[in-house]
């Protein structure tokens, strides 16, 4: 059985063209699982005839996002069953929901058609709603302090369940997302074929039409991987989690340094930005006593001097499992001043959903313990 959500619009093409079917049936199905026109919007219902209420505000119900073959109702009948014969349009399903009582940030546990369960988080920011999507059940690259790899690699997400994310997340909140970071558990670039697959789906107009300049992935430093994608998808944000500014200390903290250390990684950010003209934003998270001195500082603003990219400091989750501890507001604020006194554009993440489990990979773990 094919999940139709793994299917970019041109595969969807090949798929009606085998059953016998003209082209535009492709669109017509990829628009009932994707576009989101409808999705959301506000509408008055007059009030009952006596009642006292002047009627409510409700959300229609999502009429895309469709999830069942007869929801399609353009579709001759016949399609309609051989599709249901063939195919199914498998959503991630919601297990769980915190939601943060600070800011109205959503942390979802979605469960998967094989019972594997990964998570997203849904923020609302000034510019619009922004998800933070998996790519991987599970992850094998062994960051320190990450607790999505605790328990190492379960397996890869397909393009449709990465997109299925922001599709559950849309109809849950009745709202639409704007912008997308893959950052959530999973190494993107240890994925790239399903990865490639779901920009494409998301970004196509025919669908959900997110914008390849509203898309952001997030590598921890594949350098051959990065190249290619400078290649295949110039528009989209490339964000690098650095976290240390010498070999020693990132490959203590990050294993995939030992495999491609620091030169090779700047080398290949300089050409990524020759190329594409494009900003690369380094994720550094700081974990006090490790990475957070002033030399630390210093050796960060050497090693990015005359590079076009930008630095965001992540004030470290704690992790019950591991060791280490967040730095003070105070020195985050410091360390960010110092590196601007160097020259380098630096920001504080802001953090959202305080009062949640949100550090990578907790949710999941803390469910899968119970
Ligand atoms: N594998 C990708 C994307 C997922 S991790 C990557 O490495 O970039 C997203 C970001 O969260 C990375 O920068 C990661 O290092 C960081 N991160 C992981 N665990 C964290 C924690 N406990 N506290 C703060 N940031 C963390």
């Amino acid at each position: 059985m094919i999940n139709l959500l793994d299917l970019q619009l041109n595969e969807l093409e090949d798929l009606m063209k085998e059953l016998g079917q003209p082209k535009f049936r492709a669109t017509q199905v990829f628009g009932w699982l994707y576009k989101d026109a409808e999705k959301g919007a506000q509408v008055k219902i007059p009030a009952e005839k006596g009642a006292t209420e002047k009627g409510a505000q409700v959300k229609i119900p999502v009429e895309k996002g469709a999830t069942r073959f007869d929801q399609m109702t353009n579709l001759p009948a016949e399609l309609r069953q051989r599709l249901a014969e063939i195919s199914r349009i498998d959503m991630p399903q919601v297990l769980r929901v915190q939601e943060s009582k600070l800011d109205g940030t959503r942390k979802y546990l979605f469960g998967l058609a094989d019972g594997n369960a990964v998570e997203s988080v849904f923020m609302r920011y000034k510019f619009g709603n922004s998800i933070c999507v998996s790519s991987q059940a599970g992850c094998r690259m062994g960051c320190s302090f990450c607790a999505s790899t605790l328990d190492g690699l379960a397996r890869n997400l397909t393009a449709g369940e990465i997109a299925g994310q922001i599709l559950s997340a849309e109809r849950d909140t009745g709202e639409r997302i704007s912008h997308v970071v893959v950052m959530g558990s999973g190494e993107p670039f240890d994925n790239y074929e399903n990865l490639s697959s779901f920009i494409r789906i998301i970004n196509n107009p025919k669908g959900m039409n997110i914008g390849m300049r509203n898309i952001t992935v997030s590598t921890c430093g594949i350098a051959p991987m990065i190249e290619r994608f400078g290649d295949d998808f110039p528009q989209v944000n490339l964000a690098i989690s650095l976290h240390a500014s010498n070999n020693e200390r990132r490959s203590s903290l990050m294993p995939v340094n030992k495999r491609y250390p620091l030169e090779e990684l700047i080398d290949v950010c300089k050409r990524y930005t020759k190329k594409t003209s494009r900003r690369v934003t380094f994720e550094y998270t700081l974990v006090k006593g490790i990475n957070d001195s002033e030399k630390d500082a210093d050796q960060l603003a050497a090693l990015l001097r005359g590079l076009l990219c930008h630095v965001n400091l992540i004030p470290l989750n704690r992790v019950t499992e591991k060791d280490f501890d967040t730095t003070g507001k105070i020195e985050v604020k410091r360390f960010r001043e110092r590196l601007e006194l160097r020259g380098i554009p630096a920001t504080v993440r802001r953090e959202l959903g305080d009062d949640i489990d949100a550090a990578c990979g907790q949710l999941r773990r803390s469910t899968a313990e119970k």
